[in-house]
């Protein structure tokens, strides 16, 4: 059964793009097909994964608003098994312009009924908000990937996000579920970031990934050279995580 899975947390910083990049390409690397899809005007998932934004001739911004085919968007990455549906500043205006469209929370889902078989895994990069992008996001997938970064108020806003999801769950698509929590920027050297993990543990239980994603550089270095994790530095910390990630969330290799 293919998976799709928004990364969702309205909160900017958590690491949704980081990990929407790295756990996607780790899960190509396994073996599976994967797309990335950009749904934040930042781009940052797009550019990260190598692909130069400024020369592209459509994007999410297309298929959302245009109607333009989807898989007319889609970009092969330097993975073989990775694709990714990239997006630009145009985006930014989507939020305005989406709200007088016919069903409006439900285009990107329509638009990826038309891949539906092409791509295991699916996964949805969202913007820092809760708007229309998001709602679309949620809309489209079957799943929320809710990343939580390991600091100091690293729960509030939570609630808003869970309500949110459940709206979406009501009244757009039944079968959303939050399934998994991954913690990241974890530092094992402050006592802050292990009380915070044993906090989400407690409100989320077995949703919470045994593997945690540690803060470092690297993986912060990785974007600018437009690559994921596991190309950049194949035996850092980063890459290893981002690899045991993958193999939990999926069970291992197809
Ligand atoms: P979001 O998409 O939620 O806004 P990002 O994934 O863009 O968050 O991460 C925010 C910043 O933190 C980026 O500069 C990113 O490179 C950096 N970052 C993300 N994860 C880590 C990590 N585990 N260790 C160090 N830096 C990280
Ligand atoms: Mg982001």
């Amino acid at each position: 059964m293919p998976r799709r899975l928004a990364v969702a947390n309205q909160k900017g910083g958590v690491g949704k793009t980081t990990t929407a990049v790295n756990l996607g390409a780790a899960l190509a690397e396994l073996g599976y097909r994967v797309l990335v899809v950009d749904l934040d005007p930042q781009g940052n998932a797009t550019t990260g994964l190598g692909i130069n934004a400024r020369a592209l001739e459509s994007s999410i911004y297309d298929v959302i608003l245009h109607d333009v085919p989807l898989e007319d968007v889609v970009e092969p990455t330097t993975l073989r098994n990775l694709f990714v549906v990239p997006a630009t500043i145009d985006l930014a205006g989507a939020e305005i312009e989406l709200v007088p469209l016919f069903s409006r929370e439900l285009r990107l889902r329509r638009a990826l009924e038309t891949v539906d078989g092409d791509y295991d895994y699916t996964l949805i990069d969202c913007p820092p908000s809760l708007g229309l992008l998001t709602v679309n996001g949620l809309a489209a997938a079957s799943e929320v990937l809710v990343p939580i970064q390991c600091e100091y108020y690293a729960l509030e806003g939570l609630g808003q996000l869970l309500r949110n999801v459940n709206l979406v769950q009501a009244n757009l698509n039944a079968d959303l579920d939050v399934s998994t929590i991954v913690l990241t920027m974890y530092d094992a050297r402050t006592r802050l970031a292990e009380q915070v993990a044993d906090e989400v543990r407690q409100h989320f239980g077995s949703r919470v990934c045994r593997n945690i994603v540690p803060r470092t550089v690297r993986l912060s270095e990785a974007p600018s050279f437009g690559q994921p994790i596991i190309v950049f530095d194949p035996s850092s910390r980063g890459a290893i995580a981002y690899r045991e990630l993958a193999k939990e969330v999926s069970g291992g290799a197809p």
